[in-house]
């Protein structure tokens, strides 16, 4: 896939700490498509201790394995039930009034997600792209939105630098919606615990089915482990550099795996990967759609 670059979007990427020779802009196709379809929801799991701060998308080192946690028991995936069937605004107004979890005890906002305005009122917004991260931390519990911190800026000038813009109604490359796994921040910015993700797993599905979005960006390794527990084979032991450079599925929609922002801004040096992630997120998305 060729990208043109202008001169705004080369500074974008600068911004990223991306400097690209013009013999770079091709991005290499060998990226091979997992077109494996999810499959029933199956049981969540997830390494618990690691930090919140270490998680792979978010720690020192990408290839290093999770660390194994103080609970690794499967906690099933909570069942979609009346969820599946609600309308944007009906779901808007069932995560801002959850309860399902302890998260709901210390939040100030659930942060459901922003992007794209609605088109009409009652409607999900049009988009080709969705964003997925892990959860709120303090500026996003506050403010009642997603990556509004320092990892929302590099967020904000990774999406520029692929055609993309936060709230536009059009941008070159599409309209896209921002949402994490989670809708309530964990305390003290801890790592979402297993049940915490699966109880709030329903909502990030239909958030899915009523954006048909053409790609999901899952950043992260719980956005990663959210996303792909039904369609890569024991997912928690799997290091998320080791899962990039693929195109899985969520609910029929392809699905490309990155770093977190926030480990990114501490690991500069993996900021040339996640433009190759987007790249192939961007070619993905480009690519007609049956
Ligand atoms: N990190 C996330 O994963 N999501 C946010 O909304 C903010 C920081």
């Amino acid at each position: 896939m060729s990208l043109q670059l202008d001169p705004r979007r080369r500074a974008m990427l600068a911004e990223m700490g991306v400097h690209l020779p013009a013999a770079a802009e091709t991005v290499s196709e060998t990226a091979s498509v997992n077109t494996r379809l999810k499959a029933a929801p199956a049981a969540v799991a997830s390494p618990a201790s690691a930090s919140r701060a270490a998680a792979d998308g978010r720690s020192a080192s990408p290839s290093r394995p999770a660390v194994a946690g103080a609970t690794t028991a499967p906690v099933e995936s909570a069942a979609l039930g009346p969820i599946a069937h609600l309308s944007w605004p009906a779901l808007q107004q069932a995560v801002a009034g959850c309860q399902a979890c302890k998260l709901c005890e210390q939040r100030r906002n659930t942060v459901f997600g922003t992007g794209a305005p609605d088109p009409a009122p009652g409607e999900a917004p049009q988009v080709e792209w969705m964003i997925v991260g892990e959860a709120p931390g303090e500026n996003e519990d506050l403010h009642g939105e997603p990556f509004v911190g320092q990892a929302g800026q590099l967020l904000d000038n990774m999406l520029k630098a692929v055609g993309l813009e936060r709230h536009a109604a059009q941008a070159p490359s599409g309209r896209v919606y921002i949402a994490n796994v989670l809708k309530c921040r964990p305390p003290g910015n801890r790592n979402p615990h297993p049940d915490e993700v699966a109880r709030c797993e329903p909502y990030l599905r239909r958030q899915v089915a009523l954006l048909r979005p053409r790609i999901i960006v899952a950043m992260g390794r719980f956005a990663v482990q959210s996303l792909l527990r039904d369609s890569v084979a024991d997912i928690e032991s799997q290091p998320l550099g080791r899962l990039r450079g693929q195109v899985y599925a969520y609910e029929g929609v392809p699905v490309v795996v990155t770093y977190h922002p926030a480990y990114l801004l501490r690991n500069l040096v993996d900021k040339r990967k996640a433009w190759a992630d987007l790249c192939l997120a961007l070619s993905t998305a480009n690519r007609p759609q049956g």
